[in-house]
């Protein structure tokens, strides 16, 4: 089982909004804790699936699904105690609008509580190998560049510790053209947060909301995703 790993979380109200879905106010729940619950998860990195339903192709990054979870309740997973929610029915794979569609008439015929976030899930391992900086005059990889800010001057440059190249102050835009890239979209809008006192730094880009805040595995997310079928092979051929 692969565990899966929340790495961005949105509002869903707004995104309704935007859809012009209206998902009343009092269908939203705050809390997972009561009672079951409808919740709408985003998995950026199916990217070769299709529409449930349609068969129409999803884009790159755009593969939503909906999950009947049960109230959230604390369970031991090698020896430590994790928030999980079990998933007792999973339908996708759907595009923004078509899971919004879905979340309405779920809500309304089985009169459930839709949970107010999306929850982006990744493969636990896949921040691994993700660089959001690399020094753009010898390609070095994250372990070699400072980051050097001055509190006082409100001025945040990188260096590179092997070959020396430097942003200076007056060259901003080149930070995040040249130096700075998120591993989801390449976006060079990334910022970076320092979490004193336990030392650790944090990503996050502002394009497609992909951070490294340290959040809890959903270890029910990747039982349940055994279950789904697998779009067929058959498929292959056609192009949307
Ligand atoms: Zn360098
Ligand atoms: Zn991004």
């Amino acid at each position: 089982m692969t565990p899966y790993k929340r790495t961005a979380t949105r509002s869903l109200t707004p995104i309704a909004e935007v859809y012009e879905k209206a998902i009343s106010a009092e269908t939203f729940t705050q809390t997972r804790r009561d009672s079951p619950y409808l919740h709408v998860l985003h998995l950026p990195d199916d990217r070769h699936r299709r529409d449930a339903e349609t068969g129409e192709v999803i884009g790159h990054g755009e593969t939503y699904e909906l999950a009947v979870r049960d109230p959230l309740t604390l369970t031991e997973h090698e020896s430590e105690y994790y928030p999980t929610s079990s998933i007792r029915e999973l339908t996708g794979s759907f595009r923004l609008e078509r899971v919004l569609d879905q979340v309405l008439s779920r809500a309304e015929n089985d009169n459930l509580p839709v949970y107010k976030e999306i929850h982006t899930l990744r493969p636990a391992h896949w921040s691994d190998a993700a660089s959001w900086v690399s020094c753009p005059s010898c390609a070095s990889g994250s372990g070699t560049i400072a980051l050097i800010t001055d509190l006082d001057a409100d001025g945040a440059t990188f260096a590179c510790r092997e070959c020396d190249a430097r942003i200076d102050e007056s060259d901003q835009q080149r930070m995040f053209n040249d130096w700075l890239h998120c591993p989801s979209c390449n976006s060079g809008d990334i910022n970076v947060e320092c979490s004193a006192p336990l030392g650790s730094v944090w990503w996050s880009c502002d394009d497609c909301l992909y951070d490294t805040h340290p959040a809890p595995a959903d270890l029910a997310y990747g039982d349940a995703r055994e279950e789904i079928p697998q779009p067929t092979s058959s498929a292959n051929g056609w192009q949307g």
